[in-house]
């Protein structure tokens, strides 16, 4: 419940502009910037030097260019040429070929049409270039045109691409199941956006059972599913049930948040498990900034400590 208004209060308080000019403000001005504990910076190179630490501690990584719900074609072109960029920067800095992004980012509430080739455009360089690209899952709203999108692009012949299922949702075993017969790549997520009760489970245990239903749907008939959560009874009973069936730690990989939880990245990487960090970067940061702190309201004491030192310092 505390869980619930806390995401309600702070998917509200993303809304607002004055925080967000507030927060850019000061958010990632130093080295030690609040924002900084969980976005690698601002630029591209800020983004590879996180991912080179990441690499060279055993862990890979996917890179992600922080933007969403662009309102014009011309941003979402932006955005699209921003992700052609990042993709020869990856290669020309030689580390690991892989990035998620988010749809509309890419202009899927201004034009369909053009999101899709915007994607087309990505995919193809990417694919030249061997990478894997993720479409990270954004709020119900567009859930189903996401997967529509998505299956489009597979009927096409793009296999370098890959979706995200969130076991919040009720549809999501359904979309699984659907997912294994294309064998398409799932990421499954618990779900980070606020949403109603007729799409999406409220109750913690219940999106728990959901999760962990999933993952044994995707680890018996998926492809190379990754399963994206810090929280150790969902790691537990993916390590439980992979082992009980004789699934190889090949066969699968968790991912976590850059900056959260690095302890249990360490150890599952010394347990001979695959970890990949997500790492955004990119200076529109806070909407996914303050999606990290709805999940653990603790968080916002560090920002607090945060901006009172910047203030002093
Ligand atoms: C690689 C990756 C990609 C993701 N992609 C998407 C996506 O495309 N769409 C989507 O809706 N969601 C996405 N998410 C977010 C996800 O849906 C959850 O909101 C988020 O992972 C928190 O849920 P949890 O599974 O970690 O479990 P929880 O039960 O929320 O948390 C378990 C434990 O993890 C730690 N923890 C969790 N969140 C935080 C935090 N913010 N700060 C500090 N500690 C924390 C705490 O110790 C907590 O007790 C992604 C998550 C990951 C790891």
């Amino acid at each position: 419940m505390i869980g619930h208004v806390s995401k309600a209060f702070f998917h509200t308080l993303a809304g607002s502009q004055t925080l967000k000019h507030l927060a850019s403000r000061y958010g990632m001005r130093s080295a030690r910037s609040f924002a900084r504990r969980f976005i690698a910076g601002e630029t591209i190179e800020e983004a590879i030097v996180a991912a080179r630490a990441i690499e060279s501690s055993g862990l890979t990584e996917t890179l992600d260019f922080l933007g969403e719900s662009v309102r014009t074609m011309a941003e979402a072109d932006t955005a699209t040429r921003a992700y052609l960029a990042m993709i020869d920067r990856i290669v020309a800095a030689g580390i690991g070929r892989n990035i998620s992004l988010k749809l509309t980012q890419l202009g899927l509430t201004v034009d369909r049409a053009t999101c899709v080739d915007n994607l087309r455009r990505i995919l193809d360089r990417a694919g030249t270039h061997d990478f894997f690209v993720r479409v990270d899952m954004e709020d119900s709203p567009y859930t189903q045109v996401t997967l529509e999108v998505f299956e489009t692009m597979w009927q096409q012949e793009y296999r370098n691409v890959g979706i995200v299922l969130q076991a919040y949702l009720r549809r999501s075993a359904a979309d699984a199941a659907r997912m294994n017969e294309l064998g398409a790549r799932v990421r499954l997520v618990k779900g980070a956006y606020q949403e109603p009760a007729t799409v999406a489970y409220q109750r913690r245990a219940e999106v728990d059972a959901a999760f962990v239903e999933i993952m044994r749907l995707l680890l018996e008939r998926g492809t190379y599913p990754a399963f994206a959560t810090h929280d150790p009874d969902m790691i537990a009973a993916t390590r439980t049930f992979a082992s009980s069936r004789g699934i190889s730690t090949d066969r699968f990989e968790f991912q976590m948040l850059y900056g959260i939880r690095r302890d249990l990245q360490s150890q599952l990487r010394n347990a001979g498990y695959r970890v990949r960090v997500y790492v955004p970067f990119g200076r529109e940061w806070f909407p996914y900034f303050m999606r990290r702190l709805g999940e653990r309201p603790a968080n916002v004491g560090f920002v607090i400590r945060g901006l009172w030192q910047e203030e002093r310092g």
